[in-house]
């Protein structure tokens, strides 16, 4: 048996007339960048997180960038981000200037640990940015709480959590704004690079429009320099169709992982842990295993693919050298990274292939 760790061509086959008539629209229309048909998104995605904006740019990376400039960080200021994450969080405050400050995540779920920040934070310190990892919403009363008493603002990086809910409310509607990435792997793909931003404030929603605008409000009345970063008209268009399934796709990826459960709990195998507080919505269904390049080696000989998200906490990347920190100076990250293995997971995995590669990683491992 061959079990993929993803499959975007079963997505697309399930829903192919649809996407097929929404690419042809756009191209009738030549609505191609922003436009009807991001804009139309744009709105349906704003109501379905429950925020007031949603900003449609070029991809996650570009939101996180343009939101932080929205919040004033500038050169010199700290931002705080998880030690443990996709680098785009910690790029993006190098990109505007800003500096990243690294905090530690929790040993079970991953995110931002909230009762390591404080020490963390400094007079310079602008934003935190905690990051809802693998589809785990973080601990958002922690991190606000913490936000609040030192007067930050809290930029929610969505990308990987389209969807999850914390104590019965969507993600992308707890910090200041929350910034979404449309990659094509995420629980809620483009066919290309894609991003948005959500937010309530009605002042971050026209800054951070104006900026990847060219800093233009009204065409050619440059307000600021701004930049490109833009949603286009057949990514909105995909996206738009896309929307309207998420809810089922996140549901069968729970029932993915519930059936992950059963198997692994027979195996002996732990699960990803989730506090009561959260709905995880699985992008990634991360374990952990002792010895894991024989585990991944050992399923790829038997046709399962598998991943590490991340193989290195950031703190300890060559980018990341001139902030000078040792594996002990963020030792949950550390420590995760090197057990972590992420196995197949999207909406259309069957039991088969979930039984299958749990009785070849109870062998490995
Ligand atoms: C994918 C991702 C991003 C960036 O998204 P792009 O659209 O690829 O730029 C940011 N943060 C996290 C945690 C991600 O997984």
């Amino acid at each position: 048996m061959h079990v993929p760790f993803l499959d975007l061509k079963a997505q697309y086959k399930s829903i192919q007339p649809q996407i097929d008539a929404a690419i042809a629209g756009v191209l009738a229309e030549t609505a191609f960048i922003a436009g009807k048909y991001a804009e139309t998104f744009e709105k349906n995605f704003a109501k379905w997180v429950g925020t007031k904006h949603c900003i449609g740019v070029a991809n996650g990376t570009d939101a996180i960038e343009m939101v932080l400039k929205a919040m004033g960080v500038g050169p010199g200021d700290e931002v705080i981000v998880p030690a443990h994450t996709w680098i785009s969080t910690a790029e993006a405050v190098t990109a505007i200037g800003g500096r990243v400050v690294f905090v530690d995540t929790h040993p079970l779920y991953y995110t931002m640990d909230p009762s390591k920040i404080e020490a963390r934070i400094t007079k310079r310190t602008k934003v935190i940015v905690p990051v809802h990892l693998y589809g785990m919403p973080a601990d958002m009363d922690g991190v606000l709480a913490v936000a609040k008493k030192h007067g930050l603002k809290v930029l929610e990086d969505c990308a990987q959590a389209h969807g999850a809910t914390y104590k019965g409310r969507k993600i992308g509607t707890f910090g200041d704004a929350a910034s979404f990435s449309f990659y094509p792997g995420k629980n809620l793909g483009a066919y290309g690079d894609a991003g948005g931003i959500t937010t309530n404030d009605d002042g971050v929603a026209e800054m951070c429009r104006m900026i990847g605008n060219h800093g233009q409000m009204k065409k050619h009345a440059h307000k600021i320099e701004g930049r490109n970063s833009r949603l286009d008209g057949l990514q909105g268009a995909i996206l738009d169709v896309k929307l309207k399934h998420i809810d089922l796709w996140n549901e069968q990826r729970r029932g993915a992982a519930a059936t992950y459960g059963r198997y692994l709990k027979q195996a002996g195998i732990a699960a990803p842990a989730v506090p009561d507080y959260a709905q995880h919505v699985y992008h990634l269904f991360v374990i952990q295993v002792a010895d894991r390049d024989s585990v991944m080696k050992k399923l790829h000989d038997a046709g399962i693919e598998s991943a590490v998200h991340y193989p290195s906490a950031l703190h300890l990347l060559e980018a990341y050298q001139y902030l000078g920190h040792k594996e002990g100076d963020f030792p949950v990250a550390a420590a995760a990274c090197k057990r972590i293995v992420s196995l197949p997971m999207f909406p259309e995995l069957t039991e088969e292939m979930i039984q299958y590669t749990v009785e070849k990683l109870a062998q490995s491992v």
